[in-house]
């Protein structure tokens, strides 16, 4: 056993027992635990955690925890290690809304409601997705490579989260992605939609988009320019009008 002195900044707090919340405090760790094992059995999963000082010198999760240690943990920042990389993403099943709304924004997201743990590592593995879920344990898994643990409830706020976190607003494509296929839309024109949309729609707009997949048709009308509201109200954007 080496008994530690721990300090998490910030929102880490909200993942420790409320007894250790608000300050520093001692903990017995594991032999040979690492600083990775010490913090999430105090409640964190390594997904969350940001930068990490050990004595006040940077370290990192690997690193095993020593008799008499000062671990002081951060959450990761905003846009933290985000860089230019367009984010793709894999949701669990309670995150619906959410997904959704990723997909209006044009973030390829993966969503099934019916998608097991296991899948869901599998998924992230693969095709180098960022796990979005509220269930710490699955953070926990030492598979994922990228993850976000989402604190809020309502989809409107965990959209907020993932947008800040990721830098969302400098990569978004919105209306590009099929909401139900989550794959790339392609622009058709009106002729060829005819017999598949109302014929006043196929009058009143010339360009449609078209899921390969589904066969669904979107077009700018009513409901596209209230997702642009209500989307741009989200980001406090202005997103492109028609
Ligand atoms: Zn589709």
């Amino acid at each position: 056993m080496a008994t530690a002195t721990f300090l998490f900044h910030g929102e880490l707090a909200d993942f420790l027992a409320r007894g250790r919340r608000g300050g520093a405090f001692d903990h017995a760790c594991a032999r040979a635990a690492t600083v990775k094992n010490a913090i999430e059995s105090l409640g964190v999963p390594h997904t969350e955690a940001g930068r990490l000082l050990v004595n006040g010198r940077p370290a990192s999760l690997s690193r095993i925890v020593r008799e008499g240690d000062v671990i002081e943990v951060f959450p990761r920042g905003e846009a933290g290690g985000a860089g230019d990389e367009v984010p793709a993403f894999v949701a669990d099943a309670h995150l619906g809304g959410l997904a959704r709304l990723l997909r209006m924004l044009g973030f390829d997201t993966v969503y099934g409601n019916a998608l097991a743990d296991r899948e869901i590592l599998e998924i992230a593995t693969r095709e180098r997705r960022i796990v979005l879920t509220r269930d710490r344990e699955l953070l926990k898994c030492r598979d994922v490579l990228r993850g976000c643990f989402v604190h809020a409830l309502k989809p409107e706020a965990q959209f907020r989260e993932i947008a800040a976190r990721y830098a969302l607003p400098r990569h978004m494509r919105p209306f590009t992605l099929c909401l139900h296929c989550n794959l790339r839309l392609e622009a058709v024109g009106r002729n060829a939609v005819r017999g598949r949309v109302p014929e006043r729609i196929a009058g009143r707009y010339a360009e449609f988009a078209r899921c390969a997949a589904c066969g669904r048709i979107y077009w700018q009308g009513s409901h596209w320019e209230r997702m642009r509201e209500m989307l741009g109200a989200l980001l406090a954007v202005r997103l492109p009008g028609a």
